[in-house]
Formats: C-alpha cells, structure tokens, sequence
C-alpha cells in the first residue's frame, strides 16, 4: 500500500529531489542546468536541492564539463560510497551475504554454513534460523569494515511465499515454514529497514539493474536447481502478483497424476524438471535394473549424472534430456502467457549445460504459439551465490530510488 505523506509541500518537494537523484543516478556526470531543462524545475529548486545533496555526501561535484563557449558548467555525479545495504540469501544449508554500494557492486561477500540439522518435511524452529541470518550480516559488516552508520538497509531473500508487505514468510517449503516474521527481528536488532523478498525476485531485480534484463522490458528470468521458479518483468516493471506469488511457475501441473513435488500435488513441473527430479528418476531406472554406470555411483547427485552423461551413459544423457524438455515446455507456456523478448535461465542446475539446455530450447519453439518463440532470446547464465545476495541488496536500492508516494523513509546520514 502506498504511504501518503503528510503535507503535500513535503510530498512536492520530496518528488522533486527524487526526479533530480534518478537523473545524476541515471545521466550523471550531469549539470544543474541540463537537471533543470530534463527535469522540467526551476533552476533555483535544483540549486537548493542539489545543495542539500552535496552537504550529505551523496552527490558530488566533479571536473568541469565541456564549455560550449562561456563558463564550463560543474558536473555532478553519485557518490556510489555515501550509503551502502546488505543483501542476503536465506538457502537451505547456508546464509549467503554480501555488501554493496549504491551502485549494487559487491564490497565483501561470505557464506554463513546453518548448523541446525533438519530432516525432509520436518518444520525448522525460526529461533534456530535467525540469529545465524543476524550473525551473517553483523561479520559481513565487520569485515568489510564500512561505518555501520553508512547502513542504509538490509535485504532478505528466500525461497517461497514471501509477504514482502508485513516482512512475512507465508511459506516456506525448505524449513516448513508458514507466516513466520522475518522482517521484524531483523530490523529490531539493527535498527535499519528490513525488505524481505522472494529469492527469485531479487534475482530478476538485480538481472534488470545490472544484467542481460537492463534496458528490456519484457523479460523472464527462470531458475533451475534445487526447484523451478520464475520471476517476470513486464512492460519494464518487476511483477509480483496479488500475494507475491507471482511466476511459482514450477508449481504448473504438466503431468496429471505424475511425480509427487513438494508442494504435495502431482506432475508438477518442478517434480519433473528439477535437479532432484533428475536424480530421483536415475534411482528408478537403476532400480528397475537399466544399464548404467551410475549404478556404481555413490552418492547419485546431478554431478554424477552430468558426469556419466559426459562419458557417454545413455540413461543419464536421456534423463538430463528429458528434465530439460519438461522446462522447455514449462517456458514455452510462459512464452504464450507473457510474450516476452528475453528468457534468462539461471541458478544451480546450469552446469548441467547443453545435454539438458538443447533439448529445453527446442521444446520451447515446439510448444510455444505461431511465431512468439522466433525472436525470442535465451541466454543461460550460470548465477553464482553472490549474485543472490546481490539481487537482495538491489531490493533495498530499488526502494532508495523509488518515487517518494510508493516508498517507506530511507535516509541517506549525513
Ligand atoms: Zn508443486
């Protein structure tokens, strides 16, 4: 819900130094003048805000621009060093964080092993995760030795339902987890807004700020890995959804009464596409006594699989073959659906390359409509654990930047 400001003076003025902030963000190193004549306010409005910015710190004024006869004009540019956010990943065996600048680039990341031994479809008591997420950001400021006073806020992003509104997690398949707080503990403890956000999300946030989705209006960026999810720009706006539940796109039925998913419904795409799935369907065919050197193989993960594909297995190439021809049908439906220019497919289960990516790309231009899939791009992109907690910092950035109706108060100290 928008927060409407007292005043609308306030309100006016607040827009205005935000106008002026997206153009030095976005056109800097620019003038007061050209800020003026882009931006439609007075010359004297944009000296005064632009005075408040350099007495903070979060502008400043550089070498002169090219004169064009008179005075060289004064430039400013972004202090990409004024503020700085943590963005973290909450994942199933560890907390990944890392700490940005305004321009989202990485300062100092580490990975934070959870201790708690959990078993499959047990529910993990919060009380034992959270104080490792506070722990993870505590070492991660201390050790990239930023003045804690320059904290602008913290990111959280985890798989799952998430509430991004109340900072609630309404569901989390991984911990069993449902309408746990997140957001609250966090922000008590370090006194520093607290944005919570589905992990596919902040993935596809930091996609359209710094990677192939900047500057595309329609793209989709499509996870593969432990599960399958999705996360939509559309008409250059990020898409959430009523709930936030928008692109749970692994959660598609594709198969009536096939394999069991985790959400407990049948012939998910997610149970047939998924890096377990893969792995589950290399038991049964061992089990049912199929010729295959991954019967030798203990422990049977996807890099087992990927491997004796390598070397030539039949089994396991047709199985990475099929888990990626369920993707692609899976992709082809959002094609329809959405229409978009880009897909980019990430997460943990592109290693398994081209014996599962091939197979996806020409299942998605068999089962894509008419021409939708002819100037399609697809770029698989491997996305490291850092690009996670990225995307998580991009979260908090993306609210410093937003026009002021839709924001909570984010301030830069002075
Ligand atoms: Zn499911």
């Amino acid at each position: 819900m928008a927060h409407l400001r007292k005043g609308n003076r306030d309100l006016i003025k607040e827009i205005n130094r935000n106008l002026a902030l997206n153009l030095i963000k976005s056109r800097g190193p620019i003038s007061r003048t050209e800020i003026a004549r882009l931006s439609g306010l007075s010359p004297a409005t944009v000296s005064g805000i632009t005075a408040e910015f350099i007495a903070s710190g979060l502008v400043h004024e550089m070498a002169e621009g090219e004169s064009t006869g008179g005075r060289r004009p004064v430039l400013l540019r972004l202090n990409h060093r004024a503020g700085f956010v943590v963005g973290i990943k909450l994942m199933e065996q560890a907390v990944i964080s890392a700490l940005t600048d305004l321009d989202a680039q990485v300062l100092h990341h580490r990975i934070t092993p959870l201790t708690t031994v959990h078993s499959a479809g047990q529910p993990v008591n919060p009380e034992a995760i959270l104080p490792v997420m506070i722990q993870a950001i505590e070492q991660t400021i201390a050790e990239s030795q930023v003045e804690r006073r320059r904290l602008l806020g913290i990111g959280v992003g985890l798989a799952g339902l998430v509430d991004g509104e109340a900072g609630i997690c309404r569901y989390s398949p991984f911990f069993g987890w449902r309408d746990v707080p997140i957001a609250e503990p966090i922000a008590a403890h370090f006194g520093l807004p607290v944005y919570l956000e589905n992990d596919v999300n902040t993935l596809t946030i930091a996609e359209q700020w710094f990677g192939y989705g900047h500057g595309v209006d329609h793209f989709v960026v499509v996870t593969v890995g432990r599960g399958v999810g999705a996360g939509i720009v559309a008409n250059g706006q990020f898409y959430r959804g009523t709930l936030g539940g928008a692109g749970e796109v692994g959660h598609i039925t594709l198969q009536q009464g096939g394999p069991l998913c985790d959400c407990g419904k049948r012939g998910c795409l997610e149970a047939l596409a998924s890096d377990p799935a893969i792995v589950r369907e290399a038991r049964a065919a061992i089990g049912r006594g199929e010729p295959t050197a991954l019967a030798q193989v203990e422990p049977l993960t996807l890099e087992a699989v990927l491997a004796a594909a390598e070397a030539g297995d039949g089994l396991a190439q047709r199985l990475l073959a099929d888990a990626g021809r369920w993707l692609g049908i899976g992709i082809a439906a959002l094609v329809n659906i959405l229409n978009p220019e880009l897909i980019i497919v990430g997460g943990e289960g592109v290693c398994a390359g081209e014996w599962r990516f091939g197979p996806m790309r020409e299942a998605v231009r068999a089962y894509a409509f008419n021409s939708l899939a002819d100037r399609l791009k697809i770029v698989v992109e491997p996305s490291g654990d850092e690009t996670w907690a990225r995307g998580a910092a991009c979260v908090v950035l993306g609210e410093l930047f937003k026009p002021p109706v839709q924001r909570e108060s984010l301030k830069v100290p002075a």
